[in-house]
């Protein structure tokens, strides 16, 4: 049969993915703050819980997808949290994106109570999310990622083990790096383009089909054409892992010229209260710097 999960953070990413375990034949107990999302879980054939130790207690296999590291601490630690009440052997698998050490911290204090670990932080958006193909970058021992493996399927399409605990995290600071290079540079051809008088929606379908083509491209150009920024991914999201992939880039030396200028903008729009907005939101940056 097939393992019992608990699923912890049912928000624009936990709902629909939990919602694809549920619809491979596992039986799902969740957890999360808002109201409704525990109702939409039951309405899909899960079980809400009242609490992290009621959702967790019996489960195989306790999923997690909460905001940042912070978080994942809250949920994890205390005597109300994951590890105090999972049952020993349980595996752990953290699918938020937060910083590596975190991560590391995690895996080793879980193996203190039997509980194994894996971060999993996965790329692929709200859609990659709904239409399971997300990509799943993993960290931790090989016999716990052979493990989870057939339930990973469940969730997504490109699955690697990427080395020991943290190295998910790793390669998914990586992944919000490029992720946010490139909806820079595609925001920055927008506001060019538009200033120029090119048809936009013409130019973004050629650009689409040549060198600059990307997924980025290809899923935000009706953001960027229809100036709509409803989340998606939140610029609150993305400026935590600028400052993730900043920080963790510092300690190992490596240089990330373009990138500071990208969490800066990000940062900025934070600032002005864009927080809340989807990542394609750069575009307003890039439009405030020319003068819109
Ligand atoms: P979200 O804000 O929509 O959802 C977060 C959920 O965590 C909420 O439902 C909230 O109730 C729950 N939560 C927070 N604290 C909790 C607690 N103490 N106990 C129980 N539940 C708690 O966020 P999201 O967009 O789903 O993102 C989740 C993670 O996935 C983030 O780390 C994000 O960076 C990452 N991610 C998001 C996307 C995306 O496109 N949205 C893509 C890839 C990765």
């Amino acid at each position: 049969t097939l393992p019992k999960v608990a699923w912890i953070g049912l928000g624009i990413m936990g709902s629909p993915m939990s919602e694809n375990l549920i619809k491979a034949g596992y039986r799902v107990t969740g957890f999360t703050l808002e109201q409704d999302k525990l109702d939409r879980l039951s309405a899909a054939g899960g079980t809400a819980a009242g609490s992290i130790a009621e959702a967790v207690r019996d489960a195989d296999v306790i999923i997690t997808m909460v905001p940042a590291s912070p978080q994942v601490e809250a949920i994890a630690y205390g005597p109300e949290g994951i590890l105090e009440n999972a049952r020993s052997g349980a595996l752990l698998v953290d699918m938020s994106s937060i910083t590596p050490q975190t991560s590391v911290d995690l895996a080793k204090a879980a193996k203190d109570k039997g509980v194994r670990v894996l971060d999993a932080p996965v790329s692929g958006g709200e859609a990659g999310a709904i239409e399971a193909v997300l990509s799943i970058m993993v960290g931790g021992e090989q016999a716990d990622f052979d493990e989870a493996g057939p339930l990973l399927e469940a969730l997504g399409k490109t699955i690697v083990l990427c080395g020991p605990h943290g190295s998910g995290q790793t390669v998914k600071a990586a992944n919000q790096l490029i992720v946010a290079v490139n909806i820079q540079a595609c925001a920055e051809a927008v506001v060019f383009l538009e200033k120029s008088g090119v048809d936009l929606k013409a130019a973004l379908d050629v650009l689409g089909g040549g060198l600059a083509g990307s997924t980025v491209l290809t899923r935000k150009k009706d953001n960027f054409l229809a100036r709509d920024f409803k989340p998606g991914f939140r610029i609150d999201l993305h400026h935590k892992d600028m400052g993730i992939v900043t920080d963790a880039a510092r300690n190992v030396g490596a240089a990330l010229p373009v990138g500071a200028v990208v969490a800066q903008l990000v940062a900025s729009l934070r600032a002005q209260g864009d927080g809340g907005l989807d990542h394609s939101a750069l575009l307003r940056a890039v439009e405030r710097l020319s003068g819109d």
